[in-house]
């Protein structure tokens, strides 16, 4: 048996329904994919608190900000982007592996791989994306976080 049906045999109700559509605390969060980074785990809170919006990188992309429209849409008010150490994403040659796997595949890939090679620059780079698009109507409460996966605590790098 794979991980995955595993995961998918051993799911359970989560007897957490009745939640609200729109978040009670507002809030929207964008993090990484990283399986050691939880959100729900290092914020707290209850189910149905916020929304958790999760790519490689927990970076601000054209689809993360496609999420956060419709989260905004159903009443969020507050953006935290929450990146971490030892991240993967800043690791993986995005722009070298898109060329190769363009060459070998005869695709071609038309969204935005997005290399980064340092945390708080691309942290500063999403926040200030965050603060400045027009395409949000609320981005005077984005605030920019890194946690850290050796120590487990959550930083607020940008306020
Ligand atoms: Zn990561």
């Amino acid at each position: 048996m794979t991980g995955s049906e595993e995961l998918i045999r051993q799911a359970r109700s989560t007897a957490e329904g009745g939640l609200p559509k729109s978040p009670r605390r507002n809030a929207a969060v964008i993090a990484c994919i990283d399986a050691r980074v939880r959100p729900e785990l290092i914020l707290g809170g209850e189910p149905g608190d916020y929304h958790v919006i999760r790519n490689g990188g927990g970076l601000v992309t054209d689809d993360a900000l496609r999420s956060l429209m419709v989260s905004q849409h159903h009443g969020t008010n507050q953006i935290i982007v929450m990146m971490h150490t030892d991240c993967a994403a800043m690791a993986y040659p995005a722009t070298v592996e898109k060329a190769r796997i363009e060459a070998e595949t005869g695709e071609r890939i038309t969204f935005d791989v997005h290399d980064f090679t340092d945390l708080e620059t691309e942290l500063r780079r999403g926040v200030e994306l965050l603060r400045t698009t027009p395409l949000l109507p609320n981005r005077d409460r984005v605030r920019g976080t890194i946690f850290d996966v050796d120590t487990q605590r959550l930083t607020t790098v940008i306020d």
